[in-house]
């Protein structure tokens, strides 16, 4: 049985507010992988982001964000519970120093790595004051 899909919590980040309801979540999701599950918006995590359950391909690079055309706004995605992923090359598996890829020259050097540990969402009650810790976000090439 091949094993390459897994389902995830994702959190989309920076959303405007009037775009932040179930059918723009549905949207963004089906544009990342397959909907697995749509919470109803009562949820008040919604103030901040968005969160859908998909499943991805994980043979494939992991999606950063989604650039959306029409308002052009630039949704940021975070994944629940994602570890093992690669900071290269954002395949789940592997870490960077296992990456067979050509990415693995760029650590360390001059070139910034694609991903990183802010792809990786926050637990919700420990949110406060960690946001720093985790690195900036690259953004402007996804
Ligand atoms: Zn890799």
């Amino acid at each position: 049985m091949k094993f390459d899909r897994v389902s995830f919590w994702f959190q989309f980040w920076n959303v405007p507010l009037m775009f932040m309801n179930p059918s723009v979540a549905k949207l963004l999701a089906e544009m990342v992988g397959i909907v697995i599950e749509l919470p109803m918006v009562t949820n008040k995590c919604w103030r901040e982001f968005m969160r859908v359950r998909v499943s991805v391909d994980i043979t494939k690079p992991l999606k950063r964000g989604i650039r959306v055309w029409i308002e052009e706004f630039g949704v940021m995605i975070q994944y629940e519970r994602l570890s093992n992923f690669c900071f290269g090359c954002g395949v789940i598996g592997h870490v960077l120093r296992e990456c067979t890829t050509k990415h693995q020259e760029l650590a360390g050097k001059s070139q910034p790595l694609k991903y990183g540990a802010w792809l990786q969402a926050e637990p919700t009650k420990q949110r406060q004051g960690s946001s720093s810790s985790k690195g900036k976000r690259q953004w402007k090439s996804f």
